[in-house]
């Protein structure tokens, strides 16, 4: 029979006995090849409407990675590398990381060469689906020339997927096919899996290359049951949409307040302006409200981690992967869920 897939809001993390006094004692230090390092185990999406230099220097603040998109010619974004490094945390920190992403046709190799030559650590090589021929044999080149650059790529959905790419060479894998928030992928071809399935998946995999949990994370709780589930860390796209670093004109006038677009790199917005016509449409275009600088979502995201790892009584992120227990939750028990008293 078919097999049943569950979602992030289908499941809750059982609280277990805990003898943390405070959120300072987890350590949510993630390690990544090449002796990089994340303090909070969070990625900025490779997307036109959310990465910038002032959000690559947001996140690194925050202690994450943002990754430069790729939607602008390769000098371009090598300038947009420069710049992120001539901002202060960057200044102040010899061993600042900032991502970059690429293709997998044209110029691609000779964009990974500009970037790494100009102080990128890490290449993501973004692609839709990334469990495909063409993905395997750029990771495999990428990994022969830069040996010693981070290798990201994706997006996979299931365990031969993770280990195809794991095999050709990947450090560090996205998993999650169809559930980006503006991602309109199985509406339009009815392929997918729910990304908590997902990552249940992928983790067990016996292969060494880091589980990113990619798409449709909406809050830190469910950052916290993804990195419970197997992932090492987690990108997230709409929850830094419409922050003060976010690329795109405020857009004023409008019922509600101030907003800023947040848009699919599939979307035919995103590609009439990337390649002047669009191919398939697999993202939508909307409008997010603003929200401030990222620096304070990032804030309130280390928080609620640190909250979540704690009610499973953890204080890192391997130690909740080994003890932490899901239950699966009704309808009912999701409406209890969520705030509910203007219900
Ligand atoms: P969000 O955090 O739920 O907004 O999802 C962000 C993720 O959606 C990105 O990291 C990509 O993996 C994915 N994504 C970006 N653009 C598109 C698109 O146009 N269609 C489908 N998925 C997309």
């Amino acid at each position: 029979m078919f097999k049943k897939a569950l979602s992030y809001d289908d499941v809750l993390l059982k609280p277990m006995y805990s003898d943390i006094a405070s959120r300072s004692e987890v350590n949510l230090t993630t390690e990544l090849s090449h002796n990089i390092k994340m303090s909070l185990p969070v990625f900025a999406a490779p997307m036109d409407t959310i990465m910038s230099p002032t959000m690559a220097a947001a996140v690194f603040q925050g202690g994450g990675i943002g990754i430069l998109h790729r939607y602008c010619t390769p000098e371009d974004q090598a300038q947009a590398l420069r710049e992120s490094f001539m901002l202060t945390p960057f200044q102040a920190r010899p061993r600042s990381v900032v991502f970059a992403a690429i293709g997998i046709t044209g110029d691609y190799f000779k964009r990974a060469e500009l970037l790494v030559e100009e102080g990128c650590k890490g290449l993501c090589v973004d692609v839709a689906h990334g469990h495909h021929a063409n993905v395997i044999a750029a990771v495999r080149e990428l990994k022969r020339r830069f040996s010693n650059v981070h290798i990201m790529t994706g997006n996979v959905a299931t365990i031969e997927g993770f280990d195809a790419l794991a095999d050709a060479g990947a450090d560090s894998i996205r998993v999650g096919v169809g559930g980006g928030s503006i991602c309109s992928t199985r509406i339009q071809t009815g392929h997918g899996i729910p990304t908590f399935h997902s990552i249940l998946e992928c983790a067990n995999s016996d292969r060494d290359a880091l589980l990113i949990a990619d798409g449709g994370i909406k809050n830190s709780g469910d950052m916290v049951k993804a990195l419970a589930a197997g992932a090492d860390a987690v990108m997230v796209g709409s929850m830094l949409a419409g922050t003060t670093e976010a690329p795109g004109e405020v857009i004023h006038n409008m019922v509600g307040g101030p907003r800023k677009v947040y848009r699919g790199m599939a979307s035919p917005e995103a590609q009439r302006e990337w390649r002047g016509k669009y191919s398939s449409n697999e993202g939508v275009s909307r409008t997010v409200p603003l929200k401030g600088p990222a620096g304070g979502v990032l804030f309130e995201i280390d928080k609620g981690i640190r909250s979540g790892l704690s009610y499973s009584g953890c204080r890192t992120i391997r130690e909740l992967q080994s003890k932490a227990r899901f239950i699966v939750q009704t309808s009912a028990g999701r409406a209890e869920s969520s705030t509910h008293i203007d219900l």
